[in-house]
């Protein structure tokens, strides 16, 4: 059974998405600030978090950036918030979906469905792992945007899937030429280069977002930004 963590300062609608969530099988767990949901959450590690991002104390972007820098548990953030801007700075620091507040039983539902499936355990040997509106599937090495299937070659993806595996951290072109074309590989570092331009434009054609971004003077990193 999946549990999930709803961490929600407005009792009253934390309980009744305690309830259409209970009804559909999900084991509930609230808490109703930052500290205190970070505290369940490291407790309990429940499958999925419904985060309100007005709290009092700690926020819900610090809560999710503190999430973030060990684990992948899909996010949703539950927003009265419409401005794009918000909702891309939550799924910048790693939120999977959001909600907009008011919102019916049915769409909460939907939602919470629809990221569970997409999203596996971290401890699963064949992770599905979903950033904004990219999707990957490693045991398929199927990678989609928005539900549109991205061809990748072989270096691509692999490119892709070293850099997905620790959002924000930088990686040099010779780590990357390391775990992606192994030690053997005596070729230099512009062939990452070459590369990572194609994978970017293969991903930004498609979507609204850039995923793989240059760290001049170092490497890349994967961090989703407007593709404006
Ligand atoms: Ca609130």
């Amino acid at each position: 059974m999946s549990s999930i963590l709803i961490v929600e300062d407005e009792i009253h609608l934390a309980e009744l998405m305690r309830a259409y969530l209970e009804r559909e099988g999900y084991k509930i767990l609230v808490a109703s600030d930052g500290q205190a949901g970070l505290v369940v959450f490291r407790e309990k590690r429940p499958s999925l978090v419904l985060l309100d991002l007005m709290l009092p104390g700690m926020d819900g972007w610090e809560f999710c950036r503190q999430v973030r820098l060990g684990s992948r548990t899909p996010i949703i953030m539950l927003t009265a918030l419409t401005s794009e801007e918000d909702k891309l700075r939550g799924l910048e620091i790693g939120a999977d979906d959001y909600i907009t507040k008011p919102f019916s039983p049915r769409e909460l539902v939907a939602r919470v469905r629809a990221v569970l499936r997409r999203t596996s355990p971290e401890d699963e040997c064949s992770p599905v792992v979903s950033m904004a509106e990219l999707s990957i599937d490693y045991a398929k090495r199927a990678v989609n945007i928005g539900g549109i299937a991205v061809d990748l070659t072989v270096k691509e993806f692999d490119l892709l899937w070293a850099l997905i595996r620790h959002p924000g951290q930088v990686f040099s072109r010779q780590q990357l030429l390391d775990s992606v074309w192994g030690y053997e590989f005596f070729g230099d570092s512009r062939t990452v280069d070459t590369h990572i331009k194609k994978l970017r434009q293969k991903l930004e054609l498609v979507g609204r977002y850039s995923y793989v971004q240059t760290v001049w003077g170092v490497g890349y990193k994967f961090e989703v930004r407007d593709n404006a």
